[in-house]
């Protein structure tokens, strides 16, 4: 029988696990005559009891492997950490707040059964998401996908389910800044969406505040687009036309300095990010570290 291997992450879930636990069950039992089922939660250095909860679950389960990192990693390195560590031929990946319905995973599977190597959540409605944070989710994407030259599909996260052969590539890409709703996409393959409702998180906060979101926004852009560093450039240009005209002008000479001024920085620190991002790579150092296994 075929396997499929469900990745959860976990950071500060403690009173989400058992529910989430309970519903993936439901999965499971549907889907038992077709395929071997089971759940890898990698705890992201929870401050709570999430890791004791897990403990538990994999003492009492054969099917629930877990990963305990040595501290917290984030949400993509700890996706990373349980594509690295499936040898499944299927891999479906879920946050662990319920806010992707977990019996979806059903649908995606039927629906790669017709020929797809990625099936993708497609979020139609946000339940309970602040404004805020849907408009810069509505923007994020679109601007990811005017700037990156691949066909990031727009208002999907992290969940989907994805075969072997996708999985297989993912574990070759060792890049440190990891941004795996655009890793997939890169990796080709024919993707289908299956449309759904974001539900409410179970219990507990969002761990994605502004400047978590801005994060992964930043490494989105950069991870997949060189497109900024030619706007530097495209910026150069304009200067120099704005020069040429304030050589006429005489009396603008102040302003233009300071704008100048401005822009260079501007420029610098966008070559610095990069620069920055090849230092990550060139230390090599481990994405992650593991400080216990449970099943696995
Ligand atoms: N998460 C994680 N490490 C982190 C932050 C989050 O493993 O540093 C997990 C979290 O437990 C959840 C998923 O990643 O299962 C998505 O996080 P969250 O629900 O906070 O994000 P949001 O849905 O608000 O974007
Ligand atoms: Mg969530």
């Amino acid at each position: 029988m075929k396997t499929l291997d469900i990745i959860v992450p976990v950071y500060n879930e403690e009173d989400c696990i058992e529910e989430t636990f309970n519903r993936l069950c439901s999965v499971r039992n549907q889907l038992f005559d077709k395929l071997n089922v089971s759940f890898l939660f990698i705890n992201d250095g929870s401050k709570d009891s999430s890791i004791d909860i897990l403990k538990k679950l994999s003492i009492e389960n054969h099917f629930v492997k877990v990963i305990d990192f040595s501290r917290n990693f984030g949400h993509q390195i700890a996706v990373t950490a349980g594509i690295e560590n499936t040898n499944a031929d299927y891999v479906a990946i879920i946050d662990a707040d319920l806010q992707d319905p977990p019996e979806l995973i059903i649908d995606m599977y039927n629906k790669s059964l017709e020929g797809f190597d990625i099936v993708y959540g497609k979020r139609l409605k946000r339940e309970n998401e602040t404004a805020f944070k849907k408009i810069t989710a509505f923007g994020f994407y679109r601007v990811l996908n005017s700037l990156c030259n691949l066909d990031i599909p727009t208002d999907t996260g992290d969940f989907r389910f994805i075969t072997k052969d996708v999985v297989d590539v993912l574990k070759s890409m060792p890049e440190h800044n990891r941004f795996i709703r655009g890793m997939v996409p890169w990796v080709g393959f024919k993707s289908a969406p299956i449309e759904f409702n974001r539900d409410e998180r179970f219990a507990g906060e969002t761990h994605y505040p502004l400047k978590a979101m801005l994060r992964l926004a930043a490494n989105g852009i950069f991870s997949f687009s060189l497109k900024p560093l030619k706007f530097i450039n495209w910026l150069g240009i304009f200067l120099l036309l704005i020069a040429m005209f304030s050589l006429l002008k005489m009396n603008l000479l102040s302003a233009t300095i300071c704008f100048v001024g401005a822009l260079q920085l501007f420029a610098i620190g966008i070559i610095g990010i990069y620069i920055g991002r090849i230092y990550e790579e060139v230390l090599n150092r481990p994405l992650y570290i593991i400080k216990d296994k449970y099943n696995l």
